[in-house]
């Protein structure tokens, strides 16, 4: 038997489960079963393997991914991890996927608050230096809070990235803040940060008495319920449901954080909220309503309307 061949039935039993990107993914799930590079492959996958004991284990596994893979199970489920961010973030099937599209919140989050941080690392000459060390501990200080943080991509990402002294990463699925709690050890040591995991229904995971957050983030279930039967099976049948269901209207959820912010928010807390591409004059509404200002909505990378932001007044 050659790699070759074995590549061949992968992609031909996912070609007959209707699986999208049949071959790319074959292709995918042998390099690792077999724990080889693309250039190895490239070079002996005509030649036959031996029979012996650890050929016919990576056999077995890659047999075995190829036939989850053919249920529709995401690729990410099957290898356990999907980038974001230019970091590798555990997930299996009790937390949403990271999508490209969430990283539109990370940036926009980066760019604003991390900004003025750096500048205020060089402070004008001519500047009290007294002001300029106040500013820099109060910037310093941010506190951030990611709601339904699921694998945590948003949080840890901007612990790691934007240097936030303070994350909580909060959800209300105690298997979800399992893997939001391995990505932390994974991803966080040594990045100066600290990040805690709270579970609980949005903001009441946050224990009575904590210091007001300073932003807020989060990627809520935001999907209609009607909706979510005509997504594809990798989504619909793998992903966690209360990942994706945002209700009838899809924007419960929304709803809720505009009018509970209260509860952990500083006045003048910036809120950053990834919506659907449909959802920015909904949301940007439930926000006004609820007296948040300076609100705006944000593009991702293909153009649909993807983050609203605003300033809770308190
Ligand atoms: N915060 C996670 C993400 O953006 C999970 C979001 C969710 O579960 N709705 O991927």
């Amino acid at each position: 038997m050659t790699l070759f061949e074995l590549l061949t039935q992968g992609t031909e039993c996912l070609e007959r489960a209707e699986s999208p990107d049949a071959g790319n993914d074959a292709k995918l799930l042998l390099l690792e079963a077999f724990g080889l590079d693309m250039t190895h492959f490239l070079l002996n996958r005509m030649q036959k393997m031996p029979e012996d004991q650890r050929v016919s284990e990576c056999v077995e596994k890659y047999r075995e991914w190829i036939a989850r893979r053919a249920k529709r199970v995401p690729l990410q489920q099957i290898l356990g991890s999907q980038e974001f961010m230019g970091m590798e973030f555990f997930v299996n099937e009790h937390v949403l996927i990271p999508r490209q599209d969430t990283e539109t919140l990370v940036e926009l989050v980066l760019e604003r608050e991390c900004r003025n941080e750096r500048q205020n690392e060089q402070p004008d000459e001519h500047e009290c230096e007294n002001h300029g060390k106040i500013q820099r501990n109060i910037q310093h200080k941010k506190r951030v809070l990611d709601l339904c943080a699921g694998s945590g991509c948003i949080g840890i990402s901007l612990a790691v990235l934007g240097g936030f002294e303070y994350v909580a990463e909060a959800d209300l699925s105690e298997e979800a803040l399992k893997v939001t709690r391995k990505n932390v050890e994974r991803l966080v040591q040594g990045a100066g940060t600290s990040v805690e995991c709270f579970h609980g229904d949005l903001f009441s995971a946050i224990p009575d008495g904590a210091e007001p957050f300073d932003i807020l983030v989060s990627n809520p279930p935001y999907i209609p319920t009607k909706v979510i039967e005509g997504l594809e099976p990798e989504v619909r049948d793998h992903e966690p449901m209360m990942a994706l269901d945002g209700t009838e209207d899809g924007l419960l959820f929304y709803r809720r954080i505009a009018k509970e912010a209260g509860r952990v928010l500083a006045p003048g807390a910036s809120v950053y909220l990834e919506i659907g591409y449909d959802q920015g004059e909904a949301v940007s509404e439930l926000l006004r309503e609820q007296g948040f200002m300076e609100i705006e909505v944000h593009k991702d990378l293909a153009g649909n309307d993807r983050v609203v932001c605003g300033r809770f007044v308190g």
